[in-house]
Parts: structure tokens; C-alpha cells; sequence
């Protein structure tokens, strides 16, 4: 390794601690990185003079004098997310500190037209509109609901759009910017941070239920990215027919749209219901629950790993953890509590936040 690979390395490694505990000091960092004082205020100033860390007032360290506190410039550089369903389109602007400074989602149905892409075209113009500097842009993220061929920018399949083998190419064309494809369930686990969770699952309960799970701290694809297709386990053998055409699978049981199905209602709807006691939205609720609580313990059985609650429904999950809780402990006689049950850190937009992050960690990791 050269002196030069050796800095960007110890570099990554001051901004990684930075992000993570969004403010530190000089002596923390030598401290809880085991690096000289020198080598800290070297790359630190050098950091500063960049522009990615700026000091920012005092740092209550345990005792001494104070010292300055060092955070993530966040406006040094952005990533944009932006996340494709079947009908609709959401967009988010993250800046270094990973903080959303702008959101947006409108109803667009997919479609392999090129009017599709030159309508993606002109949104991410407009919502790209107002942001002052677009040469700090480092790239968007785009999240797919579907399995990819990351190498050849390939849908392989996807039945909420409907495509199979399907190149991305066209859309990829559509940009100024540097473009890269996640499936969307891996793009809300990248969401996450990594480094807090090492192993884990990320269950993603959308419309359609997605999975991921990261080993080490890194995604893991499987040999054929269909890793964590959680949705077409067999839940109940000859129960309700999932879209995929089998029977009983996980999906057509905990995926968002049973609470929605055969209504009019949206999910936010459906939820006030429960908080408002009605005695068929409780039902549902309850049974949805149950069946979910089947899957988390099928799942921590198999892979003995937290598990984050991520998704739609995952975002109304944090209030309801008492009873869910005590569902999984019913079919789980391994373990005595549910701390393994994580909440997800994004509740809106997860998928966008984590295929625009892609950006910024490939930004951290090759700083030099
Ligand atoms: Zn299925």
C-alpha cells in the first residue's frame, strides 16, 4: 500500500466516525481510532481545507478544557434518490450528513415508451431546479422494484413493472449524472447504517414484500441477486394466491396491500381506523400481525440476525411493537425478549435515501 492510499484510507476512516456520530473532536477521533495526534490534525486540516468538515462551536468532552467540535459540511456534496414503482415516482435530495432536503413524489405508471423516460427527464430537472451548485451533485441513485443485473444495467425480472430482461440503458441515457440501479428492497437496507448493524435482515413491507440482508456490513446478493426474496416463502401451504401464481406465499399475507386490498382506503387511512378502534380495521390488523409474526420468527430462526421493520407498514410498526412482540415470542421458543427487532431509520422514501447514499459512501471511500 503507498502513503497516498494509506491517507485516503485513514481519511475514510475519520469521516466514517464523523457520520456516524454526527459530532466529534480532534482528541476523540485519535482516541477512539487508535491514531496519532498528529496523523488526526494532518488529515483533519486537510478535510477542512477541502471543505467536507468545518469546526462548529465547542465539544463537551469529559472534562479538561473544551474542544472544538468537528461535523460533516453537509452541503459539500449531494446525491439524489430516486425510487420507481408501478405508478408512481418519488424523489429525495440527501446531502453528505445523510439528512433529506427535499422530497417529492408524483403518480407516473411506468412504461417501456421512451415518453417514460424523457418524463423522468424533465421531473429530475425541475425537482434539480433550485439547488444552487449542481456540479456538488455526485450521482443518482435509482431503485427498481425488481431483480438487476447491476453489470449490465439489466432488469432481470420485475412484476410490479412488469418487464423481464428488460436493459436500463435508455433510462441511464436520460441523465447528466452519473447513474446506478438497485433493487429496491437492497436501496432501503442501504438506507440503514451499515456499520451500526453489521448482520442483518431488512424486511421491506410494501405492496409487495421485499427483502434484504447484509453480511459484515456489505449487501449480500446471493449467486443469482435473488437473495432475500422473502415475499414467495410458503407461509401457508394452499393458502391465498399470490401474484407470482403460487399459494401461500408470505406475500399475499404481510406485504401493505392486504391491510388495502378491496378497499378504497390508503394505508394511512386504514391505520387512522386502527387508532381509531374500529372493529374491522382492528381485526385485520390483529390477523396481519399474527401472520407477520410467523415470518420474523421463520426468519430469526434461520438466520439468527436483527431484523429491521422497514417499508410502509414498517413505518407505523414502532407504535405497535408490544403486540407484535409478544406474537413472535409466542412462535419463537429460542429467544426471551425481541430486542433483534429493529425500526427503520426512514420512514418515507427509504429506497430513494439508500440508492442515493450508494453515492456518498463511494465519495467517503475514495476521498483522498
Ligand atoms: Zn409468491
Amino acid at each position: 500500500m503507498d502513503k497516498l492510499e494509506k491517507k485516503s484510507i485513514t481519511k475514510s476512516k475519520i469521516l466514517n466516525y464523523v457520520i456516524n456520530n454526527k459530532i466529534t473532536s480532534k482528541t476523540e477521533l485519535a482516541k477512539e481510532l487508535g491514531l496519532s495526534m498528529p496523523t488526526v490534525l494532518t488529515n483533519v486540516n486537510e478535510l477542512m481545507d477541502k471543505g467536507v468538515l468545518v469546526e462548529t462551536g465547542e465539544y463537551e468532552s469529559t472534562g479538561g478544557r473544551k474542544a472544538k467540535s468537528l461535523e460533516i459540511n453537509p452541503s459539500h456534496r449531494y446525491a439524489m434518490g430516486i425510487v420507481i414503482t408501478a405508478n408512481h415516482v418519488g424523489m429525495v435530495l440527501v446531502n453528505l450528513k445523510c439528512e433529506i432536503e427535499k422530497v417529492e413524489r408524483t403518480r407516473l405508471k411506468f412504461s417501456t415508451d421512451m415518453s417514460y423516460c424523457t418524463k423522468l427527464s424533465q421531473m429530475t430537472k425541475h425537482f434539480l431546479k433550485n439547488m444552487k451548485n449542481q456540479g456538488r451533485l455526485l450521482g443518482i441513485g435509482i431503485s427498481i422494484p425488481g431483480i438487476i443485473n447491476q453489470k449490465e444495467n439489466l432488469i432481470i425480472k420485475s412484476h410490479a413493472l412488469q418487464v423481464e430482461n428488460f436493459s436500463l440503458s435508455f433510462l441511464e441515457q436520460a441523465f447528466p449524472f452519473p447513474v446506478y440501479f438497485e433493487n429496491d428492497a437492497n436501496a432501503a437496507m442501504l438506507a440503514e447504517d451499515l456499520h451500526q448493524y453489521q448482520n442483518a435482515i431488512y424486511l421491506s413491507l410494501n405492496n409487495t414484500l421485499g427483502g434484504a440482508f447484509c453480511i459484515d456490513g456489505h449487501l449480500f446478493p446471493g449467486q443469482n441477486q435473488k437473495a432475500g426474496e422473502f415475499g414467495h416463502m410458503i407461509l401457508v401451504p394452499n393458502g391465498k394466491t399470490c401474484y407470482c401464481g403460487k399459494h401461500g406465499c408470505a406475500d399475499a399475507y404481510c406485504a401493505a396491500s392486504v391491510l388495502t386490498d378491496g378497499t378504497q382506503y390508503t394505508l394511512e387511512q386504514f391505520m387512522k381506523q386502527v387508532e381509531q378502534n374500529d372493529p374491522a380495521a382492528m381485526n385485520k390488523w390483529e390477523k396481519y400481525l399474527n401472520d407477520l409474526a410467523i415470518l420474523i420468527s421463520n426468519l430469526r430462526m434461520a438466520y439468527d440476525m436483527d431484523m429491521i421493520l422497514g417499508g410502509e407498514v414498517g413505518g407505523y410498526l414502532s407504535d405497535y411493537m408490544i403486540p407484535l412482540g409478544e406474537k413472535v415470542l409466542s412462535y419463537n421458543g429460542f429467544d426471551h425478549d425481541i430486542r433483534y427487532l429493529k425500526n427503520c431509520s426512514y420512514k418515507k422514501e427509504a429506497s430513494a435515501v439508500g440508492a442515493a447514499k450508494h453515492f456518498l459512501y463511494e465519495f467517503i471511500k475514495n476521498i483522498s
